[in-house]
Parts: C-alpha cells; sequence; structure tokens
C-alpha cells in the first residue's frame, strides 16, 4: 500500500533550508524535487546537505543545485519484492516512480533492515531443556527445571534462598507483600525508573515515595533518601538503572539507622556488582526479572532472591495461593499465583549456563562503543563509577543538545532512518496519573536526564560491525548537526 509521500516532495524553487525543514520533521530522511509536472528531477538526504555545506553553500541557495540526479528508482509496475532488491546500504530510500516519472510511494532500508535494542540469545540447551519437558509432560510449574533454575541463580547471586516468581513485577510484588509492606506505607522509590518498580508499591495499597537519582550513576540518591523518610516509610526499593549498581554502603547505612527494610530492584542487572558483592544480595530481598529483552531471559519471569528465611517460607506460601505447606488448602494469607512454570525455568537454566559469556561478550561491546562516542561532543556516556561494576543491560547515553547539536529525539529519529532501534529513557514518575499526589518537591537531575537519555542496540548476539555502524551514524549525525548550527548561526 502506498503511503503518504506529499510532504517529502519539493518543487525546484526549493532551497537548501526548505529541504532542511523537511528532513527535521524526520519523516524518511529524505527529499524528492519535482518539476512541474511533478516528474522527479533529483533526490537529497543528509548526506547531500552535508556536503552542500562543506562546499560553502548558503541555505537560501537552491537546493536542485545539490541533488543527486542519477538516483535509483523503483517502479509502481514493480511488485514491492522487486523494487526491495534495489535497495542497497548506499541506495537508503527508494522512490518509487509511475509512468511519466513521478513520485508516488517509497521504500527505505530502515523498513527491511533493522538493527534491534535488545534480542533474545537462545542459542545453548534452551531447546534442549524445554523438549525434555514436553517430552517428559512436566510443564506446570510442578517440575524439576523450576528448583535447578533457583538453585543456580541462588548459586550465582550467592543468597541462601532463591524464589522463581511469574514475572519481576510479581518478584517485587511478592517481596514488599513478604515483608509486610500494606495500606498506609509508604515505599521509597527513585523518580527515573521503569513503572513496574513504584505499581509493585502500589498493589500493597502502599504509597511510592520518589526520590531524585544521583548526576553521575543516574541511580537514587542516598541524601534523597534520608529527606523522603516520614514516620510511614517502611522500605526503600533502589533501583540498579540500566545495569548499574546504586551506591549502596549509604543507602544500608540509612536503613539501618532508620529502621527501614531494602528491596533491590535488579530487574536490569543481573550479574552487576557493588563493591564486589553481586545486586541482589544487598537488602532484604532482591528482585529479578526476565523478561525476553533482560540480560537473560524466560520469555516471562522473576527471581526475588534473599538471605531471610523467614521471608523465604513467608514469599513461597504468598506465591502458592497463601496456602499452608503442611495442611492442604488450608489458607494462612489470601496469597496469590505467581509461580513460574516448568517450561520457563528450562529456558533459564540454559540461560544462566551462559550468564558470564553474555556478560563478557558484553564488557567487549560496550569498550567498543566507548571507543566510538568518548570525546564526541554533547554525548555522555554510561556511568562508570569505580566502585562497581555496570553490566550496562542497555548502552544508554545522555545527549546534551547544547553541544551536540541535535537533541535525543532527533537522534533517534536519525538512527532510526539508518534502521538503527534505540529506546528513551523513562519518564519520570512523578507527574504520572497514577502516582501524582500532592507533593510540590522537585526531582531536578531527573527531569534533566529523562527527555535526553537515550538506550543504544545492546543485545547479548549483537556483532561489533554493528556497533561500529551505530557509533559512526551517531557521530555522523552529531557533526551534521554541529555544521548545520554553524551555518544557521552564521551571518
Ligand atoms: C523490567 C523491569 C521490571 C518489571 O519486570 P517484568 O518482568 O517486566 O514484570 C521492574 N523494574 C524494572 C526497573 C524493570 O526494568
Amino acid at each position: 500500500m502506498a503511503r503518504d509521500i506529499s510532504a517529502n516532495l519539493l518543487d525546484m524553487t526549493a532551497t537548501l533550508r526548505d529541504v532542511l525543514t523537511v528532513l527535521n520533521r524526520g519523516v524518511f530522511g529524505v527529499v524528492f524535487l519535482v518539476d512541474d509536472d511533478g516528474v522527479m528531477q533529483g533526490l537529497l538526504t543528509d548526506g547531500d546537505i552535508r556536503r552542500a555545506l562543506l562546499q560553502k553553500a548558503s541555505l537560501s541557495d537552491a537546493a536542485g543545485r545539490f541533488m543527486t540526479r542519477d538516483f535509483v528508482a523503483g517502479s509502481d509496475a514493480f511488485s514491492r519484492q522487486e523494487n526491495i532488491r534495489l535497495l542497497t546500504e548506499h541506495v537508503r530510500h527508494l522512490p518509487i516512480l509511475d509512468g511519466q516519472g513521478r513520485p508516488v510511494d517509497m521504500i527505505s532500508w530502515a523498513e527491511i533492515w533493522r538493527l534491534p535494542v535488545m534480542e533474545p540469545s537462545l542459542g545453548g540447551n534452551e531447546l534442549k531443556y524445554v523438549t525434555d519437558c514436553i517430552v517428559s509432560n512436566w510443564i506446570s510449574s510442578q517440575g524439576e527445571y523450576v528448583s535447578r533454575f533457583e538453585e543456580i541463580f541462588r548459586e550465582y547471586v550467592s543468597t541462601d534462598y532463591a524464589l522463581s516468581t511469574s514475572n519481576g513485577t510479581t518478584a517485587l510484588h511478592l517481596a514488599l507483600a513478604g515483608l509486610g509492606v500494606g495500606p498506609g506505607d509508604q515505599v521509597i522509590v527513585p523518580d527515573l525508573t521503569f513503572g513496574a518498580s513504584a505499581n509493585a508499591v502500589v498493589h500493597c495499597g502502599a504509597n511510592p515515595v520518589f526520590a531524585d537519582v544521583d548526576r553521575t550513576t543516574w541511580t537514587i540518591e542516598p541524601s534523597a533518601v534520608e529527606a523522603k523518610i516520614t514516620e510511614r516509610t517502611k522500605a526503600i526499593m533502589p533501583v540498579h538503572l540500566y545495569g548499574q549498581p546504586c551506591d549502596m554502603a549509604p543507602i544500608r547505612e540509612i536503613a539501618k539507622r532508620r529502621g527501614l527494610f531494602i528491596v533491590e530492584d535488579c530487574a536490569e542487572a543481573l550479574g552487576a556488582e557493588y563493591k564486589e558483592q553481586k545486586v541482589g544480595r544487598l537488602g532484604d530481598a532482591g528482585c529479578f526479572s526476565f523478561f525476553a529483552n533482560k540480560v537473560i531471559t524466560t520469555g516471562e519471569g522473576g527471581m526475588v532472591t534473599t538471605d531471610d528465611r523467614a521471608l523465604y517460607e513467608k514469599m513461597a506460601c504468598l506465591r502458592d495461593h497463601g496456602m499452608s505447606k503442611d495442611k492442604r488448602y488450608w489458607h494462612i494469607y489470601a496469597g496469590f499465583n505467581y509461580r513460574m512454570t516448568n517450561l520457563q525455568a528450562a529456558i533459564g537454566l540454559a540461560q544462566m549456563e551462559r550468564v558470564e559469556d553474555f556478560l563478557t561478550y558484553r564488557r567487549t561491546v560496550v569498550e567498543r562503543y566507548n571507543e566510538h562516542l568518548s570525546g564526541v561532543a554533547g554525548i555522555i556516556l554510561p556511568p562508570a563509577a569505580t566502585w562497581a561494576k555496570n553490566v550496562h543491560w542497555l548502552y544508554s547515553i545522555v545527549i546534551d543538545e547544547r553541544r551536540s547539536g541535535v537533541d535525543r529525539d532527533n537522534m533517534a529519529a536519525g538512527l532510526s532512518d539508518r534502521g538503527i532501534e534505540t529506546r528513551p529513557f523513562f519518564y519520570p514518575l512523578h507527574g504520572q496519573p497514577p502516582y501524582s499526589s500532592d507533593e510540590t518537591d522537585r526531582y531536578p537531575v531527573t527531569d534533566w536526564l529523562a527527555p535526553r537519555g537515550l538506550s543504544l542496540p545492546t543485545g547479548n548476539d549483537i556483532r561489533l560491525d554493528e556497533v561500529d555502524r551505530v557509533g559512526m551514524a551517531i557521530k555522523r549525525i552529531v557533526s551534521d548537526a554541529r555544521l548545520i548550527r554553524r551555518h544557521m548561526t552564521a551571518p
């Protein structure tokens, strides 16, 4: 089906500035110049603008002087497959012309080549173990893979107990409920995190109270936590955001002094370390997610780790409808069904067998990104605190437009035009409908980071030449933006 390309058509009187206006809207990343009969004369992309400006052109010059005249075009008489075959990495925008040579549609490279932000890597024993579940008829939460997965996980994080759950949000809810968080209580949560962190608090009938994050680690700021404590505060939920551990020593000190629980949200940080200790063992409970885009996956799934035997037993009971272990169908609590299936656990076990390989390879990817991006104007690299091992769930950058010349959304559009998927940071939670409160507090660091943060492709199987492609694209977009800005501001 043809799309509406009318916004990308300009006549021969168009200037370079007109072309830039269309390109900056971020739709398709190309302009087609047509004559009075609508017949295509040439096309311009950001690369043509760059070359024009480097040749000292002015933005008021006619765009036609700089257009590509010997463009490759498809035809509306061809099938889509035939047209697609004309695309290459260098022919990124293919106009589709009618019999008179008028553009009526287009296909872009980004439609046929996508580099996802994250993809699961399922090439180990996943299929073998899942097959085993099916062949043996053990597919529910009763099955040996559940306990094997919990055991390998418990050993990896070095806690006494690990309890699998249906997902990361139920892991958080189970931990909070297990610690007795309930109506009227408050839990301190960072303002910059995925909404599930706060939702789990709301599901307990308690209130999330937000604390601003630290400028260098992007994670909860200990002094902001202290400032938010009231007599109703029951727990603190540090979130190890994008794989970077929170500064746990001051948080633990505050929790101990004020008699508060700590529930770590480790959903994005499996394998991350704070002062040589794995996250998930630094509070009363650690909660993990195995959604398809996390460090390891079970499709959907989660885990709670703890050293507290009583908490573990209560959570195990709550997970299983609140039924007594000893007296069948006798309910101690109005519990939940938050169990993981044997099928999920089979995948989880196979993933845990490879977790160290995943993390080692991720470090190579991160170093490669850093080589490309360190020193690029306005690009702030991910946190690298000396006391922590960041696992870079998603390699994330912050873009300071004052220096880069391009804001986060235009960077994302430019990368998308090259087939590269990205992810914006989370919105600050404090203004969102389910959590709005009458508090008037300000969150300057979160408010600064959230609209500027961008996560780049970081799958466990991403190739280094793909990382190179992303790195080079970012450098190109920044240098183009700075070049254009110099011309915009020139007299
Ligand atoms: C993914 C995630 C969760 C929720 O995990 P699900 O398995 O999707 O329920 C919670 N907190 C954070 C920070 C996350 O990134």
